[in-house]
């Protein structure tokens, strides 16, 4: 069987780092670990956890580094995550969380921090190419070639953008990313745990990078 990896992945919104974390995810067979994901969940269940978190979001604010820690410490003692290793997307988010986490994971720590990068402007363009059915939530993206009314394949409902796919909104997240991101990128380069591998190009290629870079970290 092909060895396990322990990794993070950063990439701006629109970079192609859910997809290819799932690809990743098969290829080494460990668990993705998406904060996102998991804080969708707990406030879905109502756990206590989920509770406090949806309390904070509503309130406009970031789900804060002790409740984001202890969501991370309790799947990462799970069997797979402690046999196979991790792909963490979503955190660490601040150089606390990730101070954190490299006490979390001293017994198995960290292969690398992998930054898949594509460029601002391309990202840009692919998300405000983004378009979805009002109706069952399929995703289209504009090709130019669209007949108007644009109808829904599936269900033959209304294609349109989402409400925070403006150019205004999408800049704002990916500003916010940035500041978030860039003293991360600086946690991990200056130890040399950075790994940063071009996101442009076909899924596979890229996944080819990615695949060739981790491995050559581990
Ligand atoms: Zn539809």
């Amino acid at each position: 069987m092909i060895p396990g990896a322990r990794l993070i992945i950063l990439g701006r919104q629109g970079a192609g780092k859910g997809t290819q974390c799932v690809r990743l995810s098969r290829h080494y067979v460990v668990p993705h670990v998406s904060t996102g994901d998991m804080l969708r969940a707990a406030v879905r269940e109502k756990t206590e956890l989920g509770v406090t978190a949806k309390l904070v979001m509503d309130a406009g604010g970031l789900v804060g580094d002790d409740i984001m820690i202890g969501l991370v410490d309790e799947r990462l003692r799970h069997a797979d995550a402690t046999t196979r290793g991790y792909i963490l997307d979503g955190f660490p988010r601040t150089v606390a969380q990730a101070r954190a986490l490299d006490g979390l994971v001293e017994e198995r720590p960290l292969h690398c921090c992998v930054d898949l990068v594509v460029p601002r402007e391309v990202v840009l363009a692919r998300i405000l190419a983004r378009r979805v059915c009002r109706d069952c939530g399929t995703n289209y993206t504009v090709t130019g070639a669209e007949r108007q009314p644009w109808i829904c394949e599936v269900c033959g409902g209304d294609i349109m953008q989402r409400d925070d796919d403006t150019p205004d909104a999408v800049n704002r997240r990916l500003d916010l990313y940035e500041e978030q991101t860039s003293p991360l990128i600086e946690f991990y380069g200056q130890d040399g745990r950075l790994a940063q591998v071009d996101g442009v190009g076909h899924p596979d290629e890229v996944f080819q990078r990615l695949t060739s870079t981790i491995d050559g970290r581990r």
